[in-house]
């Protein structure tokens, strides 16, 4: 885990914070709407950052299953954080740290070691005001240095676990000059039975956060389609706001025309007004060009790549899809994923492999769905189709070429089969003396050295990379030779340890595998190298379709 800043706040400092809370019910799409505020403020030129609250008591993401609470997201100082956090960084082109992220956890323990190191000197340990003011604190301090923040508070309005939260967020909108706060609340505008839109939970969620003394600034109704005006005029009058603060955020085909979508409701103007930071000098139009052109542009046809995993949930491989998404864009194709379940290998699974262009198998953990995984690989590798293997999938594409190609039968990783006869992945010597194992992970950002004359130089551009890792096993180097020799070249390594692999292009349209994550460093208008790679050697073969 990465350590903590504790620097001194300078209140001098005149940034701007947009807070965001939601009510009615989660997964309204409360991060996507913030992080769409932030990046039409970022292309009218602001410098934009954003900090995610989870009122969980968790310190970080790290130990979370990916089925209740999708990927764990890796950023490039090794923090362990919440899927939000990579919306965030796709949607603001930027990089964020462990600091970005406040969660209960974090802010009681620092409290309680302050505590008992007697800093309090002999007062009563509160909630209010030790724990507001170090949530406080922790938003002021990631927000040193940019124009504005976003701050994104988990949960819905009313939840236990977000009180403190939202009392530091009422001290907070009454420490700050009226023009430096806002406070934007996302609600759900459900239909009637007959197509009637309808107010009440969006009134009702109003009156919560008024009861704890705050109030909206902004209101934001997510439905299925765009608020009528009579609604948004009720939504004013029973929520005390302008109706030209009340904007509808409706369903729309791909997350990235969120921004699109606000802006035509004209959010970001009312909210560079109400911050009193409106630019005049720059049309709209000028400003959101390249966003629109990029998001909006016309696919000349969709790949179907198959993505074989052991979580049949989206939200477990999000930034893979994206990825995915992010190397279309630039492709001009759609990409359409099929999920193979690789504990249920046969079937409509197989066939879905069969009928895919490529082929990606992502990270994980743990034994399940990993022969499936190694089968899939095999296919690929046989039948010539295009592969991308991401950490652990780059680990089974090392144990598929050993046991089928090298012929080292039962070969295996060390975590997955600890009696295997041959470990081709396992962890180096040196960890082997590190006891603890919570310790011994490899996370967050690391440089790569790229072999010249390789399909990893040609993709990368360059002699190296730097990627984020979250992985504690490792090849096994007394293999590495045997497996060269057969043809798997480890193309990019970090000391000892290898970080790409790749077949030649004679042999293969293409094989090629991380160790790292490249999927967490993809952004809309900058796809990640290994997933160009795979759609290009999709196109070259197949010619979409
Ligand atoms: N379980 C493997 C390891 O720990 C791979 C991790 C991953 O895919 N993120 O090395």
């Amino acid at each position: 885990m990465p350590t903590e800043s504790v620097t001194d706040y300078d209140p001098s400092l005149g940034r701007k914070f947009i807070f965001v809370t939601g009510g009615v019910m989660s997964g309204l799409g409360k991060g996507i709407t913030a992080a769409s505020t932030g990046r039409l403020l970022k292309n009218a030129g602001f410098d934009v950052t954003a900090v995610k609250v989870d009122p969980y008591l968790n310190v970080d993401a790290g130990t979370m299953n990916p089925y209740q609470h999708g990927e764990v997201y890796v950023l490039k100082d090794g923090g362990e954080v919440d899927l939000d956090l990579g919306n965030y960084e796709r949607f603001l082109d930027i990089d964020m740290t462990f600091d970005h992220n406040v969660t209960t956890g974090k802010t009681y323990q620092h409290v309680i070691q302050k505590e008992r190191a007697g800093d309090y000197l002999g007062k009563t340990v509160q909630i209010i005001p030790h724990i507001t003011d170090d949530i406080k604190r922790r938003i002021r301090e990631a927000a040193e240095g940019h124009d504005v923040c976003l701050v994104e508070v988990g949960g819905t309005v009313g939840d236990i676990e977000g009180m403190p939260y939202l009392e530091a967020l009422r001290q907070f909108a009454h420490e700050e000059e009226d023009d430096d706060f806002l406070l934007m609340h996302v609600t759900l505008v459900p239909y009637s039975k007959n197509g009637e839109q309808k107010t009440k939970p969006t009134q009702h969620s109003v009156k919560e956060l008024r009861s704890i003394g705050l109030q909206p600034d902004v209101l934001i109704g997510r439905s299925a389609d765009k608020l009528d005006p009579e609604t948004k005029e009720k939504i004013a009058l029973f929520c005390d706001v302008p109706t030209e603060a009340v904007f509808s955020n409706p369903d729309v085909p791909d997350i990235y025309h969120v921004p699109l979508m606000v802006e035509e409701e004209g959010l970001d103007d009312y909210v560079m007004d109400r911050l009193d930071i409106a630019n005049e000098a720059d049309p709209h139009e000028e400003r959101t060009r390249e966003w629109r052109e990029l998001v909006t542009r016309e696919k000349q046809g969709t790949v179907d790549i198959a993505l074989a995993g052991k979580y049949d949930l989206e939200d477990a491989y999000l930034s893979v899809h994206e990825a995915l998404k992010h190397a279309g864009l630039q492709h001009g194709v759609d990409v359409n994923v099929l999920w193979v379940d690789t504990e249920e290998m046969n079937g409509e699974h197989t066939s879905r492999l069969e009928e895919a262009d490529g082929l990606v198998v992502p990270g994980g953990f743990g034994q399940r769905g990993t022969e499936g995984k190694i089968e899939a690989i095999r296919y690929a590798r046989e039948h010539d189709v295009p592969f991308l293997g991401l950490c652990l999938g780059f680990q089974m594409a090392v144990v598929e070429y050993a046991r089928n190609v090298c012929g080292l039968e039962g070969a295996n990783s060390a975590e997955l089969d600890e009696e295997t006869a041959h470990p081709v992945i396992d962890i180096l010597p040196e960890q082997y003396e590190v006891e603890d194992m919570g310790g011994t992970m490899r996370l967050g950002a690391h440089e790569t050295a790229i072999e010249s004359g390789t399909i990893a130089e040609s993709l990368y551009g360059g002699g190296s990379c730097t990627e984020r890792h979250r992985h504690r096993y490792e090849v096994n180097p007394e293999y590495i030779e045997q497996l060269e020799s057969a043809g798997l070249k480890f193309s990019g390594t970090a000391g000892n340890r290898m970080e790409i692999l790749e077949l030649s292009s004679e042999e293969h349209p293409y094989f090629f595998g991380t160790q790292f994550h490249p999927e967490f460093r993809s952004r809309p208008g900058r796809a990640s190298p290994p997933f160009v790679g795979l759609l290009d050697a999709v196109l070259e073969t197949e010619g979409g379709n």
